[in-house]
């Protein structure tokens, strides 16, 4: 079950991590986000983890675009990698990290929109209200984890993770937005990752 493609939801607190988990997956339940829970099978992972299929108002709170989603909404017994199969992930992490997410990122300054992806630090090397980038354009400096990263990466420890949504196929409804406002007071974001 090694997906290539995405979709990842995290809050724009690098240091939100929900404070009694159950209670928002509760909440997720309740309004059609998550379903049951299941435990996803692995070949290349050593700890099985759990994962949620996706709940019954789920397409209504992320709209495909495009005639038909090319997604799988139940796990398929047959194929032993579990095909395109669309299902949630929980990535709580001990502290803020890097997530990356398209292969090439696109990110451009708060300030004058300029592209500054050429100006970029190591991301693998990111610590947080650490790494300055000076915009080649105006000159604003910005902290790496506040440039426009236009839904192409994220940084932060809890990560919610929709499996098997190529990038751009996809987007989040103002509807599933205030839903995760709701369940953590935080304002949320998105981006989209590849393999
Ligand atoms: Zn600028």
């Amino acid at each position: 079950m090694n997906s290539q493609y995405d979709m990842v939801f995290y809050p724009q607190d690098l240091e939100y991590a929900p404070g009694d988990l159950n209670e928002l997956l509760s909440n997720l339940k309740t309004a059609g986000f998550i379903g049951d829970s299941f435990a996803v099978p692995s070949s290349h992972k050593k700890t099985e983890q759990q994962g949620y299929l996706i709940g019954e108002d789920f397409l209504k709170l992320i709209t495909f675009l495009g005639c038909s989603p090319h997604i799988e909404l139940t796990p398929s017994e047959q194929k032993t990698d579990g095909g395109n199969f669309c299902y949630i992930e929980i990535l709580q992490f001990q502290k803020p990290k890097y997530f990356k997410g398209l292969n090439h990122p696109k990110c451009s300054c708060p300030q004058c929109k300029s592209r500054v992806t050429k100006a970029l630090p190591e991301l693998e090397q990111w610590i947080p209200d650490s790494q300055w980038v000076s915009c080649p354009k105006c000159r604003q400096n910005t902290l790496t984890e506040n440039l426009n990263w236009r839904h192409s990466t994220g940084f932060g420890q809890f990560f919610i993770v929709v499996h098997s949504i190529y990038p751009n196929e996809a987007v989040p409804t103002d509807k599933l937005m205030n839903l995760l406002r709701s369940v953590s007071h935080k304002d949320w974001d998105y981006f989209y990752y590849e393999q």
